[in-house]
């Protein structure tokens, strides 16, 4: 076995990279290049990460958009560490259930973006999608509505990659060679209200629900043009198709409210949410249903039963992540923070549109930006060029560098991812 810290034959040119096959299939990844070029993160301290060849890296992307509270963390540990000894998990099904993912619960309520929300755990925000699609089909049929099972989402929407997430997904690519998967899906472009609307007056008596990222993510980080959410949520309520805020990403912080859906005024009928709940500490994700579709389950006549559910939903040692991630939201303020450092973002990268190898820069909801370059062929090698000025970054599709990070950066590393993108692109082949 190779101990994780072997970096035979790396250098700090290619940062932690190995020249031995490695096992682990990666995800997302073309492994006859990645077999033997892994990057290894050893160890991580606020908004650093270190490799394994020691190289100190600013974690520009904070991992996969969830390390608000930054890393290396003990509190988070200390409290994980408590529940694992006093009861590592007790499932949720049925009656059963176990402190900590009731305290989280109730802690939850308080904060959603909705009145009087029910809180459904699952292990990650795939299991959540997959979970808010069910649950809005399975509302319908009880509704006597059984043929509303459509779904709705945005071109280059990301929504995981679990059966429901591949199937109603906006990146083509992330379909290819799976067969046939979820047939009644349609998409519309990014901010296109007009094309909800059309596609809502023909076609609402059979869509279930329309699944929206306030900000899309992974698709290329791309803000919402004004007024479009709100008009969204206006149609889906007046063609009574469901709207499902996928908060993934923008939940617990990070566009400087505790829900997107809070700063947008969307008072939506399903949240769902991850990473940040937990800012990865441990895997947890979950949905907020609200009143008008928790009811048929909850009402004390009723005898439906939402007949679904995971063995690791509300797993307790990472609902006891979660409350301590909680603790240092509030405790630090973060999330005001990052409402202050949204404009600081901006005006440090809007230098970068006046660089030729930029063709613009996409920010201004929170900490939430991507660099998108001219020549979009550039960015692995561009991103390339950050790691080793000790900027680490991601490219998105499209040929974007991916900016999130922890909400305990300063000003001043904000001001230098911008330098070090800059560099990277004059030193890149014909960008200067
Ligand atoms: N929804 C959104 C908006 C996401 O960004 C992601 C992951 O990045 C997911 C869903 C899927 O979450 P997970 O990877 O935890 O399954």
């Amino acid at each position: 076995m190779r101990p994780i810290t072997d970096t035979t034959s790396s250098s700090s040119a290619t940062g932690g990279r190995s020249a031995r096959e490695t096992s682990l299939w990666h995800s997302q990844a073309h492994m006859p290049s990645v077999k033997r070029a892994e990057r290894v993160i050893v160890r991580g301290r606020g908004a650093y990460v270190w490799d394994a060849d020691g190289n100190e890296l600013f974690d520009a992307p904070a991992s996969l958009w969830y390390c608000n509270v930054g890393h290396g963390r003990e509190e988070i540990a200390d409290a994980v560490s408590r529940q694992l000894v006093q009861l590592e998990s007790y499932h949720s099904f049925q009656q059963f259930t176990s402190a900590p993912a009731l305290e989280l619960s109730e802690r939850l309520v308080d904060l959603a973006p909705m009145p009087g929300a029910k809180v459904f755990l699952t292990s990650g925000g795939s299991d959540a999608i997959d979970t808010a699609a069910k649950l809005a089909r399975r509302y319908w049929d009880a509704a006597g509505r059984p043929e509303k099972q459509g779904f709705v989402t945005r071109e280059s929407g990301y929504h995981g990659l679990h059966g429901v997430g591949t199937s109603i997904g906006g990146l083509a690519v992330n379909r290819e060679g799976f067969g046939r998967l979820l047939s009644d899906t349609a998409q519309i472009p990014v901010n296109d209200a007009h094309a909800l609307e059309a596609l809502l007056a023909v076609e609402a008596d059979t869509i279930a629900a329309f699944f929206c990222e306030p900000v899309i993510g992974a698709g290329g980080v791309i803000p919402p043009a004004p007024g479009f959410l709100e008009s969204a949520r206006e149609i889906c309520r007046r063609h009574d198709v469901l709207f499902v805020s996928d908060e993934v990403i923008t939940g617990f912080g990070r566009t400087g409210h505790m829900f997107a859906s809070d700063r947008f005024g969307l008072a939506p009928d399903i949240v769902t949410f991850a990473k940040g709940v937990t800012s990865g500490y441990q895997p947890l994700g979950g949905l907020f249903v609200s009143e008008r579709i928790s009811a048929p389950f909850w009402d004390d006549d009723s005898d439906l039963i939402f007949r679904h559910g995971l063995t690791y939903s509300g797993h307790a040692a990472a609902c006891a992540a979660a409350m301590a991630n909680l603790d240092i939201l509030e405790r630090e303020d973060l999330v005001p923070r990052v409402r202050e450092l949204e404009g600081v973002l901006v005006e440090k990268l809007a230098e970068l549109e006046r660089h030729p190898g930029v063709r613009e820069v996409r920010a201004g909801v929170g900490l939430l930006a991507a660099i998108q370059l001219e020549d979009e062929r550039r960015v692995n090698e561009v991103a390339d060029r950050c790691y080793r000025s000790g900027i680490l970054t991601r490219a998105l599709p499209g040929g974007a560098l991916q900016v999130s990070p922890p909400f305990i950066t300063t000003e001043d590393e904000l001001e230098r991812i911008a330098a070090v993108v800059a560099d990277a692109l004059d030193a890149a082949d014909g960008c200067a």
